[in-house]
Parts: C-alpha cells; sequence; structure tokens
C-alpha cells in the first residue's frame, strides 16, 4: 500500500514497541488517576494548601502527559495499520526506519517536525 518505506519485519518491530509502550501508558494511567483522587481528599484537611496543590498539579501534569502520550502511541499504531506509519503527514516523504526506531510515534520526517 502507498510509498511507505517500511518491511514487514520493521513494520513488526515497530508495533512491538508501541504496544509494549502502550501497555505500560495503560497500567500507569490509573495510578496517576489515583494519585490525583488523594491529593484531591487530602486537600481540605491539610495545613500546607500551598504543597497540596502543588502535588495536584504535578499529577495532573503527569495525567494529561500519560494521555498525549497514550494517544500518540494509538495514533502511530493505527499508521502502521493503515501503512501510513513510514510516511511524513508533512510533505509525504518516507520517513527513515532509523527515526522511527527511536522515536515510533514520530508521524513527521525530521525537516517536519516543528522546533520546540
Ligand atoms: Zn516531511
Amino acid at each position: 500500500m502507498g510509498n511507505t518505506t517500511l518491511t514487514d519485519p520493521q513494520r513488526g518491530q515497530l508495533r512491538t514497541t508501541l504496544e509494549a509502550e502502550q501497555a505500560r501508558l495503560q497500567r500507569e494511567l490509573p495510578r496517576v488517576t489515583a494519585s490525583l483522587d488523594l491529593s484531591a481528599c487530602d486537600h481540605a484537611d491539610v495545613i500546607d494548601v500551598g504543597a497540596a496543590a502543588t502535588e495536584r498539579e504535578v499529577s495532573q501534569l503527569r495525567l494529561e502527559q500519560v494521555r498525549d502520550r497514550l494517544e500518540q502511541v494509538e495514533a502511530a499504531l493505527v499508521r502502521l495499520e493503515l501503512g501510513t506509519a513510514g510516511t511524513c503527514e508533512g510533505c509525504g516523504s518516507p520517513i527513515p526506519f532509523e527515526r522511527l526506531e527511536l522515536r515510533p510515534t514520530a508521524s513527521n520526517c525530521v525537516r517536519c517536525v516543528p522546533k520546540g
């Protein structure tokens, strides 16, 4: 299908990496959610409200990171299924496997990656 440069073994390797990452994130998600609930409950009784608020912010931030990452991983798995995983979404150029090996969720070539 299409102009992907990936071979079947390469796609298989990426899928394995992504599925492991997905499983790890899915295990982490309830833990982060739980720590968020916990800090929310404690909040009223804690004398140092500032510390509790900071802790909650950290959990909230972590939760967003995990959710974002999970979305990226799932989107990458979909692209693998569709056969578009090796193609840059920006310019349509092939993404080198070496880049996908380092960043299996990459959907752009190095030239099209937004800086920062
Ligand atoms: Zn590109």
